[in-house]
């Protein structure tokens, strides 16, 4: 069991069958100094903007000690190597400006607002083109994938519709047709989903959600094993600057070893909140993936109507974002970014860490509130 976890200390000879560590144990372990007498447990807070020369770092937008060690953990967790950004857009932008002028881009009609925007700026401007399917109806999908389709953006599930999207099918038949596939794997967190293994060549992640888990930074991850991505992206965020600030890197891996008992947590208050809301009157229809901490519920009567249940919770917090510690609920039809196609009574749902008997104390007298108007 030593051996299994302290691979490098020397316990274990190097021809040892050495069994793969569990992403549970991954989330604690990974980027963590050498165990060596006087070593921190933790890497430190290494502010520079520049090292001695002769080295491999040489200036502070290249590299950074503090961010070597966050993307050495979210890389061997999603299986595959990370350079972290200014923010998930910063990392969404970054891919998209590798897109070769001309090309299209098949994505997610519902993928986070953002990325949406980028790419009909790209488009407005002439950069490319995009097409916008229904990234949980595979044929649709596959169909959409033409000659002169680049890439294939995925988000699964969608914020905020929640559809989920078949990743092994949709990398298969893109790579059959040559198109390169991202994944923005925000919402499912590279414990219930790894899309590298499915045969995605890029995950992308807002890591100021789930990642970092605590509504206190803003940070991005481009992750890949492909070599020739891998520089690509690293030359694109040391020319373009988009990076990570140090205090955002330390910040994030530090909510990182708690990733699994908060998604574990967040996960099973869900479930039960998803069991409660569907016989509440005020909530039309439920939407939950099956799986991790967001939901989303469209409520009877509209804009107006959620705006009330938004209006009257106190435990839940009314705001933006997500993945957070706090449960928290926003109407996403309120930014004008939103796709039309998301009902205008639709509120989506980040479930927190709380005691789910609190959370739905509070959340049915908003929607009780909402009923009797
Ligand atoms: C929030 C979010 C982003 C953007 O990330 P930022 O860190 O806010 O820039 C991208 N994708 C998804 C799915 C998100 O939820």
């Amino acid at each position: 069991m030593v051996g299994r976890v302290m691979p490098q200390n020397g316990c274990v000879t190097a021809d040892a069958p050495r069994p793969p560590l569990s992403p549970q144990t991954v989330v604690v372990k990974a980027g963590r100094p050498p165990h060596e007498p006087d070593q921190p447990l933790n890497h430190p807070l290494v502010m520079a903007s520049t090292y001695v020369a002769g080295g491999d770092r040489e200036y502070g937008r290249y590299a950074n000690p503090t961010w070597g060690a966050f993307e050495e953990a979210v890389g061997e967790l999603e299986g595959g190597r990370a350079i972290s950004f200014a923010s998930g857009m910063a990392a969404v932008s970054t891919l998209l400006d590798l897109v070769t002028p001309g090309e299209t881009v098949v994505a997610a009609r519902h993928c986070y607002q953002g990325t949406l925007v980028q790419l009909s700026s790209l488009e407005q401007r002439g950069l490319v083109k995009v097409v916008l399917v229904d990234i949980d109806d595979t044929e649709q999908v596959i169909a959409a994938l033409g000659d002169d389709v680049a890439l294939l953006w995925v988000e699964s599930p969608t914020n905020p519709a929640l559809e989920v999207a078949d990743i092994p099918a949709l990398c298969e038949a893109a790579h059959a047709a040559g198109v390169r596939v991202v994944v923005d794997n925000t919402f499912a967190t590279p414990l219930l989903q790894r899309p590298l293994e499915s045969g995605a060549d890029v995950v992308v992640h807002s890591g100021t959600k789930y990642i970092a888990g605590h509504s206190d930074a803003v940070i991005g991850l481009v992750v890949t094993a492909d070599d020739e991505i891998y520089r690509a992206v690293d030359e694109k965020r040391r020319t373009m600057g988009a990076l990570p600030g140090t205090l955002e890197a330390w910040l994030a891996l530090r909510g990182l070893r708690t990733l699994h008992l908060r998604v574990e947590r967040a996960q099973a208050n869900a479930a039960e909140l998803v069991r409660r809301l569907a016989e509440h009157p005020a909530v039309d229809r439920v939407r939950y993936p099956g799986f991790g901490g967001i939901l989303a519920i469209e409520i009877a009567g509209g804009a107006d109507r959620a705006d009330a249940v938004s209006g009257h919770t106190r435990l839940w917090v009314h705001a933006t974002s997500l993945g957070g510690v706090e449960s928290s609920l926003e109407r996403r039809r309120r930014w004008k970014s939103e796709s039309p196609s998301i009902p205008e009574g639709l509120l989506r749902l980040s479930v927190g860490i709380e005691d789910v008997d609190d959370l739905w104390s509070d959340l049915s007298q908003a929607l009780d509130h909402a009923v009797l108007g």
